[in-house]
């Protein structure tokens, strides 16, 4: 026999579907959802669905954005000669907060991964590449994916095919925790470890 009715059980099991929500969370916040004004929860459930209607990814840095080229791609003080090539939007997130790197991005969205099937076919890779045409102001591409071993294979797989155009690429230092997610790394060790990027 199930505890609760069948409205309150559907919430429970979309929650408990998100990343990095338990069965426990999910309750908790199902219930917190419920005791929520009607005017709240409306809020909150028009935002999802309007999130999910206009965000998509920017055309040049394939960053999740809602117009066709996101703010900073559009920003004319950021240096167009540099490319740093990150993961995840979050990833990018991290370092914008430190607000010392003032190049631009690309977000490959994953990182290659033979044991979960992800190929390069299934990344951004393409569209790095195509930023890096012969028409192309870029000089240096910083590669800044995790340091786990996706995130080195990955690495390896790009600096070969970039080095192919002619372009400088690096490496950020390896001062990242082994495995860590790079936007659980605080300010400093991130800015170290650009600082300290090599070339490869
Ligand atoms: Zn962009």
């Amino acid at each position: 026999m199930k505890l609760y009715s069948g409205y309150i059980n559907e919430l429970i099991d979309e929650l408990a579907a998100l990343p990095g929500i338990g069965n426990k969370s999910a309750q908790r916040l199902a219930f917190y959802i419920i005791g929520m004004s009607d005017e709240r929860v409306n809020k909150l459930s028009g935002s999802i669905v309007q999130a999910k209607q206009h965000v998509h990814y920017c055309k040049v840095c394939q960053n999740l954005t809602d117009t066709e080229i996101c703010p900073i791609c559009s920003d004319p003080s950021r240096d167009p000669s540099t490319i740093m090539v990150v993961e995840h939007p979050q990833d990018l997130a991290a370092y914008e907060k430190t607000g010392k790197y003032k190049g631009l991005y690309h977000v490959l969205h994953g990182s290659i991964s033979p044991m979960l099937g992800v190929g390069p076919d299934d990344l951004r890779i393409k569209e790095l590449l195509q930023r890096l045409g012969p028409e192309s102001r870029v000089k240096e591409v910083i590669i800044a994916t995790n340091s786990d071993l996706e995130g080195e294979t990955t690495a390896m797989y790009l600096s070969k095919l970039i080095k192919l155009l002619g372009v400088k690429t690096t490496r950020i230092a390896s001062g990242v925790p082994v495995g860590g997610d790079l936007e659980n790394i605080d300010e400093m060790t991130l800015l170290r470890a650009l600082d300290g990027r090599t070339e490869i």
